[in-house]
């Protein structure tokens, strides 16, 4: 085996696809299947957000980006480019990132629903992460990647068992590395019926630890969440869905009446910074490729293109 990689969230499946596309002999082991991950999750709307370093962030987004407008046009990759606007309560400031958006513009007061100040409107590439993971995951095979359901216990353990180990436990890098610089930011989603919403909404800056936002998929939506600091609990809460579907109404009254079809839970890992580097494992070599924060699908390309661009050079 050339290259063990842990995790098979949507860090550990495309480090995978990248190095077996690049003619490696890759293993992922991973603690659960990726349907079960906190990648499965995300709205997922691609966007450098609760992450960093800004000037790492934004290189590995701009890549993941080309990507991912890729991918939107192939048929059964679950990603699609998606118009929306982002709103805020206070004076609109645009994003750090909003220079790789060509269609990125602020709103005119007409189009902002009661009670925001301002917001900016722009295409992007959303991913329906069910959808998306199977795709990973059937490129990853269909490249000559193995999967293996089957946690690691200690990295030291797998001293010698590859050439190069790559880690993208996410949460689980924590205890795995041990990382205490790692911490869960919990998000609770609620998946209901799309009433034929089109365009994705946002607001970040509601009362903690509330944000409201929908990523429509189709004939699903997505309807968030929450941004709970150091909370490891993988539970939806009953209270907690019903706010996320009174929020989203109280902004969309098309949502009236949408049958609810699934409560979903991740845990963002969230760093200061995402942690790529490597370091040695006995006599092999052992990458680090965590620390996502929210914003996992969106760095996912670039960082895992960066990954297999040192391995292979
Ligand atoms: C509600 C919510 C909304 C989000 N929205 C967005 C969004 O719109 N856009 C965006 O880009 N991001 C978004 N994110 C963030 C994104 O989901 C994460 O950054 C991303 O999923 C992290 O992926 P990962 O592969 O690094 O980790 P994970 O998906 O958590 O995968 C970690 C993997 O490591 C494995 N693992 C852990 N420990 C071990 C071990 N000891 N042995 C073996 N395997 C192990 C796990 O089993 C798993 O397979 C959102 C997150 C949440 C929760």
């Amino acid at each position: 085996m050339d290259a063990l990689i842990i995790g098979a969230g949507v860090s550990g499946l495309t480090t995978g696809i990248c190095l077996a596309e690049a003619g490696l002999a890759v293993t992922i082991r991973t603690a659960v299947p990726p349907e079960n991950t906190t990648s499965v999750a995300a709205g997922a709307l691609w966007g450098p957000v609760r992450v960093g370093p800004e000037d790492r962030a934004v290189t590995w987004a701009q890549t993941s980006l080309e990507v991912l407008t890729k991918l939107a046009a192939e048929p059964g990759t679950g990603v699609r480019m998606a118009s929306g606007m982002e709103v805020t309560r206070t004076e609109p400031d645009l994003p750090y990132w909003s220079h790789l958006l060509p269609s990125m513009r602020l709103c005119e007061p007409g189009e902002l629903p009661p009670g925001f100040a301002g917001g900016w409107h722009y295409t992007a590439p959303l991913a329906t992460m069910p959808v998306y993971l199977g795709y990973l995951r059937n490129r990853f095979t269909q490249s000559g990647g193995a999967l293996e359901v089957s946690p690691v216990g200690s990295l030291n353990e797998l001293a010698g068992t590859a050439t190069v180990t790559v880690n993208c436990a996410g949460i689980g890098a924590r205890d795995l590395v041990p990382d205490p610089a790692v911490y869960p930011v919990r998000g609770q989603v609620v998946i209901a019926e799309n009433p034929g919403i089109e365009e994705f909404f946002i607001s970040r800056d509601e009362p903690e630890p509330s944000t409201i936002y929908m990523f429509p998929h189709g004939t699903e939506i997505l309807l968030g969440g929450t941004v709970e600091e150091n909370d490891w609990d993988l539970k939806s809460r009953p209270h907690t869905s019903e706010r996320i579907v009174a929020n989203a109404l109280s902004i969309e009254p098309r949502l009236r009446g949408a049958r609810i079809l699934e409560h979903r839970v991740g845990l963002r890992p969230c760093r200061p910074e995402v942690r790529l580097e490597s370091e040695p494992l006995g006599d092999s070599v052992l990458w680090h490729n965590y620390g996502h924060g929210g914003a996992g699908i969106s760095l996912s390309w670039g960082c895992a293109a960066e990954i297999a661009s040192r391995i292979t050079a």
